[in-house]
């Protein structure tokens, strides 16, 4: 590892540009390491603000583990180092045919059709004089009561009742429905109970209606069913939960139920002690027992650590294990609604909100991203304006997961 017998700096191929591989790849910059940022997308996506747009990939045959090279775009780009930081997609638990009804938001592109299937529905009831096809236009069913889907549901209703109120006509948007559909007995239930009821206690007040104990058993074109209930829905949004980029297939390695890649420690793979994988890909134990969230902060943290590792190892030192420092749980429901718990520390409301948009500007990629979501942020509040009701392409018949975005890849050699 590390400075190679023939002077040359230590290979680090690093496969996704997300919260992860990013951390990862800012902490290396400032150590003799080459590093190669291998991403299917040239943008670094900051997902947990995805809901407010709503609002080459590598594949197994590319990762040589015997050669020590990965393949891009035909190109070897051979590594000391191989670290999978690939991330998750949401998994539809064996119902995959529901994906086409019930998309997620987890790229870009899930985001801006998903708000282009929600205006779009509000631009379709307008049209239609069938009284019981406009209430199914008018019906928005999001399936998951995290964080996900809480603050979906939240951002439709304020769509419907403020930003869109007095857009039309023939329809009064403040007559929607926005139902939000969850098995547990409460919505986000990493949180504690008393802050679960506020929680929900607000999106009530935002006009969202909470369905708790409920499991979706089928969906469809023509709506949501719960068992023996049905509720008629042109637009449902799923947010039931993820599944880990395929990194443990590819590696033949160790995964979880999630396909999350069963890590050591230091984050390596067992067998593989040059192969390392961070963040939503890899589950790691914390020394309680506890499994680690799928959460930002625990992929920048685990990305900052292995920088420590590779560094730690070029001098021929060990350095202690993971440990993931938690600095508490945030979740929004609305516009100046929000919980926070910082240990025994539990906020809701206004205050919990303001705590909110500041950890989220603070934890965006770079001060010129942070001025501007600042900048916008203030704005859409004084105006409440939620950007532009204009709707781009075509309504998409199936939403099926066929994009494929050119692989692009970044290398910055080190010092
Ligand atoms: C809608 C939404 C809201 C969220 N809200 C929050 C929140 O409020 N707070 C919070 O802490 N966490 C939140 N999360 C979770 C958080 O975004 C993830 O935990 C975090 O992004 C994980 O980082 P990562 O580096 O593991 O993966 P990611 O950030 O997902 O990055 C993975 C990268 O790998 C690339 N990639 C994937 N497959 C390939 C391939 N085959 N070849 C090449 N490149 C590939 C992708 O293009 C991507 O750039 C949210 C997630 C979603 C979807």
């Amino acid at each position: 590892m590390g400075e190679r017998e023939n002077g040359r700096a230590s290979r680090v191929v690093i496969v996704g540009g997300g919260f992860g591989g990013l951390s990862l790849a800012k902490a290396l910059a400032r150590r003799p390491f080459d590093v190669t940022l291998i991403d299917r997308n040239n943008h670094h996506l900051f997902q947990p603000l995805l809901y407010q747009v709503a609002t080459a990939g590598l594949s197994p045959a590319d990762i040589d583990t015997i050669r020590k090279e990965v393949i891009a775009d035909g190109r070897r780009v051979p590594y000391d180092t191989l670290v999978l930081a690939t991330g998750a997609r949401h998994a539809y638990f064996g119902h995959d045919d529901w994906a086409a009804f019930a998309p997620g938001l987890k790229t870009i592109d899930d985001a801006t059709d998903l708000r282009r299937r929600i205006l779009l529905a509000f631009e379709r009831a307008e049209g239609e004089d069938d009284a019981v096809e406009r209430q199914r236009l008018l019906t928005f069913v999001v399936i998951g009561g995290g964080p996900t889907g809480v603050e979906t549901a939240g951002a439709i209703a304020e769509l419907a009742k403020r930003a869109l109120a007095a857009d039309f006509r023939a329809i009064d948007p403040r007559c929607a429905r926005i139902i939000l559909v969850e098995a547990a007995p409460r919505v986000l239930t990493t949180f504690d109970e008393r802050l679960s009821e506020a929680a929900r206690r607000s999106l009530e007040q935002l006009g969202v209606e909470v369905r708790l104990g409920a499991a979706v058993t089928d969906c469809s074109d023509e709506g949501v069913r719960l068992g023996s209930d049905f509720i008629p829905a042109r637009t449902i949004i799923w947010a039931a939960g993820v599944m880990a980029s395929p990194a443990g297939r590819w590696l033949g390695a160790e995964t979880d139920r999630a396909g999350r890649v069963k890590v050591r420690a230091d984050l390596s793979v067992p067998g593989l002690p040059d192969v390392f994988v961070i963040g939503d890909t890899a589950t790691v134990t914390a020394p309680d027992g506890s499994i680690l969230p799928g959460v930002a902060p625990v992929a920048k943290q685990q990305g900052q650590y292995l920088a420590r590792v590779l560094a730690a190892r070029n001098e021929g030192r060990a350095i202690p294990p993971f440990r993931y420092r938690d600095y508490g749980l945030l979740a929004t429901v609305g516009r100046s609604r929000a919980i926070a718990q910082f240990g025994r520390l539990h906020l809701s409301g206004l205050i919990a909100w303001v705590l909110w948009s500041v950890a989220h500007i603070y934890f965006l990629i770079g001060f010129r991203n942070r001025f501007i979501v600042a900048l916008n942020w203030a704005w859409s509040y004084i105006t409440f304006q939620r950007g532009s009701r204009l709707i781009t392409g075509l309504y998409p018949q199936r939403l099926d997961d066929t994009h494929q975005s050119p692989r692009t890849e970044i290398r910055s050699k080190a010092s």
